[in-house]
């Protein structure tokens, strides 16, 4: 099929065309790229745009429970939803742990829903590429709602908030009165702390973590593209499906406010020049790995260990001679 007529597809919704689509994306072969890019101009002309939700929460935290049941409840709303994911461990064993079918039974069968596991890749950055392409493709696929999730380990949720419009951290209610050793780093990433299994037993507990995290965010220091309230803390039951509708009452409030304050554009081109960004470093670096330039890196390696020549000097000459900078 030519590219033009799979965007011609793409745009008018037909799902065999998407998924095959984020195939294309997820190769790495020379052609694919090439075909990828146009295919991503084409769609990217057209300018669809959906709400992007980035997810992150560690292991049975409750995230596909979460998934599925937030996601029945937008598709009621006659919204599309489309989920992904960036599966950090799909580096490593191969296998995805997120985005899972299975997992969200109810949702995979909804025909409003379209469910797309971690793409598994060597490194994190060709996870990102590949997830940030198929969020595109799923825009211009004319859904509503991209819930992108992630666990709570490492550089994955910088990966996702900076592809993201919101950002939500989930949590599960803490024993104690402490909170759970959450990086501040990623509470400085959230728009909203979900504080879930808010039902039964745990609901004491989930109130008594709700209210240290709304207190802990009192504290962070005021962003700009942040109204009044947020970011906030709340509590859901993903299970008894409460608090739901009212997490979404409020993610449309903030992305509301954040349209008509200029914040969801700027967001979004911060989040280009971010990712041109990544990507020329992760380019830089790629060409050290390869050919003529890994072999140069060797001997010079050898070289600056001997005590011939200077570290700076050799990576002096590493750049001109052999990176031709
Ligand atoms: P994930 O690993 O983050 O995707 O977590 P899961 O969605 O698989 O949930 C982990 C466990 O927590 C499962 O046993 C769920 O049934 C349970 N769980 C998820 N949400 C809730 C909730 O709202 N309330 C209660 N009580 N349990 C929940």
């Amino acid at each position: 099929m030519r590219i033009q007529d799979l965007g011609d597809k793409i745009l008018k919704g037909d799902r065999r065309a998407l998924a095959r689509a984020i195939t294309l994306v997820e190769s790495s072969r020379q052609d694919h790229r090439a075909e990828a890019a146009a295919l991503l101009d084409q769609l990217r002309a057209v300018g669809r745009q959906a709400v992007r939700v980035g997810l992150s929460g560690t292991p049975g935290v409750g995230k596909s429970t979460f998934i599925e049941a937030f996601g029945m409840m937008l598709t009621g709303q006659g919204l599309r939803v489309a989920v992904l994911a960036v599966d950090p461990s799909s580096t490593r064993s191969g296998g995805s742990i997120l985005g899972d079918k299975t997992r969200m039974e109810r949702l995979s069968r909804d025909p409003n829903a379209f469910i797309r596991p971690s793409p598994s890749q060597s490194h994190l950055g060709g996870v990102a590429r590949r997830t940030r392409e198929a969020v595109e493709l799923c825009e211009a696929a004319g859904f509503d709602v991209i819930l992108i999730e992630t666990v709570g380990v490492g550089q994955s949720e910088t990966v996702v908030a900076e592809m993201s419009d919101l950002f939500v951290l989930l949590l599960a209610p803490a024993g104690g009165d402490e909170l759970q050793g959450v990086k501040r780093g990623i509470m400085e990433m959230a728009d909203i702390i979900l504080v879930n299994k808010a039902d039964g037993d745990l609901k004491p507990a989930a109130t008594r973590t709700c209210s240290d995290y709304a207190g802990a965010l009192r504290l962070l220091r005021k962003r700009p593209q942040d109204p009044e309230g947020f970011p906030k803390a709340m509590m859901v039951s993903a299970q008894t499906e409460v608090g739901l509708a009212e997490a979404w009452t409020e993610m449309q409030a903030l992305i509301d406010w954040r349209r008509e304050n200029g914040f969801w554009d700027r967001r979004r081109a911060d989040q280009a020049l971010y990712w041109f960004d990544q990507e020329v470093r992760q380019a830089l670096l790629a060409r050290l790995e390869t050919g003529e330039a890994k072999a140069a890196m060797a001997e010079l390696s050898a070289r600056v260990a001997a005590g011939d020549i200077s570290p700076a000097g050799a990576a002096e000459a590493m750049l001109r001679e052999h990176l031709r900078m």
